[in-house]
């Protein structure tokens, strides 16, 4: 039975802390990374080699794949894990942050977010009932509510309280729809459901948020509308005001950071997961993470003669089969994708090490 799905097994400091996640599909020890596989895919890379590097959880999106192919393909071949071939649990965002930054956003109205479909053309309404569908329907083993994502103008105070009353609200509605969704799975069968703290960086609005957000019928907390654009100061001033807040009984995770030293942060101030394309992205452009956090990019004409792997001490896969930087190099000017698995593999073990470091 999962009816503690996150527990506590010791604490590393003050606020960090290890322990498990129960999800349907296993314990998760955290704290840990995901990998983004936006459409399925961890870009460029095979399901056996993003698990090779430690990863437990994928993350995938459910705007990406409402769009294409569409949920119901995806649930008529079996779900998202028969679909990608990734065994263990994955966790969908709930389509909210992509419909506001990529999307043809027509209307916000307290149904949902109404946009242009860029395939077809056609408008299509995302609300927090159908989000719920959708990732139910893909088969997510972990699904985030639908939240409104105050985005660029989070400096504006009242566009940014009136999205925490709406993400708030918006919540209660993902509450009874994934009820009613799941009504008739055990409650070891059933997917986990996360709402999301807002409120930018305004500190009263996201203790409000947070304590609204505890007080639900929810399984995990996570922290959305940091690392978009803000400095790294002020990310890591909330970061520390929310420490104190948090209920210690549900798992936390802070959307969307990547960069070595943040996850350190937030672990220190009690942040259990974590999302990036971080890792992938910069990897595909040659840039690698090597002892204490220095960044090469492989792509530069002095590595043309290194014989050196990536990283000496590292034992992920494209270290340990000694493929050097002067043969990455050659591969990046050669534009062959074999360059950008490469780096990727590295840099996914980099930041799962991290992870590890805190969990033994
Ligand atoms: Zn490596």
């Amino acid at each position: 039975m999962l009816e503690k799905h996150y527990q506590q097994v010791r604490h590393i400091n003050k606020f960090a802390r290890s322990g498990f996640l129960n999800t349907r599909r296993g314990a998760v020890k955290t704290p840990f990374f995901m990998p983004v596989a936006t459409r399925g895919a961890v870009k460029g890379v095979t399901p056996t080699e993003v698990l090779a590097t430690g990863a437990q959880v994928l993350l995938s999106n459910t705007y990406h794949l409402h769009i294409q192919p569409g949920e119901e393909i995806v649930k008529k071949l079996g779900g998202l894990h028969e679909f990608n071939r990734w065994e263990g649990p994955i966790l969908t965002d709930s389509g909210g942050f992509q419909v506001y930054s990529l999307a043809n956003v027509r209307k916000i109205t307290e149904g949902g977010v109404e946009f242009i479909d860029p395939n077809s053309g056609k408008k299509v309404l995302i609300s927090p009932e159908s989000s719920m569908k959708i990732q139910i329907e893909l088969g997510s083993d972990i699904i985030m509510a639908f939240d409104d994502v105050p985005g660029l103008s989070r400096n504006d105070k009242k566009r940014t309280s009136e999205a925490v009353e709406r993400t708030h609200r918006w919540l209660e509605r993902c509450v009874i729809e994934f009820k009613k969704l799941t009504k008739n799975l055990k409650e070891d069968e059933r997917p986990l459901l996360f709402g999301i703290v807002q409120g930018g960086l305004d500190e009263k609005l996201r203790k409000k948020s947070l304590e609204f957000v505890q007080s639900q019928s929810i399984d995990g907390v996570a922290i959305g509308g940091l690392s978009v654009g803000e400095s790294r100061e002020k990310m890591y001033l909330m970061l520390n005001f929310l420490s104190t807040l948090y209920d210690p009984t549900k798992v936390h995770y802070l959307m969307g950071v990547g960069e070595p030293k943040d996850i350190r942060y937030a672990i220190e101030k009690g942040i259990d997961m974590f999302d990036c394309v971080l890792p992938t992205r910069n990897g595909r452009h040659g840039s690698v993470w090597i002892d204490k956090d220095q960044r090469l990019n492989l792509k530069n004409s002095r590595f043309k003669g290194d014989k050196g792997v990536i990283d000496g001490g590292c034992d992920c896969y494209s270290c340990q089969s000694n493929f050097s930087r002067a043969f990455l190099n050659h591969l990046f000017k050669a534009k062959d994708p074999l360059a950008g698995r490469l780096t990727s593999i590295h840099n996914l073990r980099y930041l799962q090490k991290i992870c590890e470091e805190y969990r033994e």
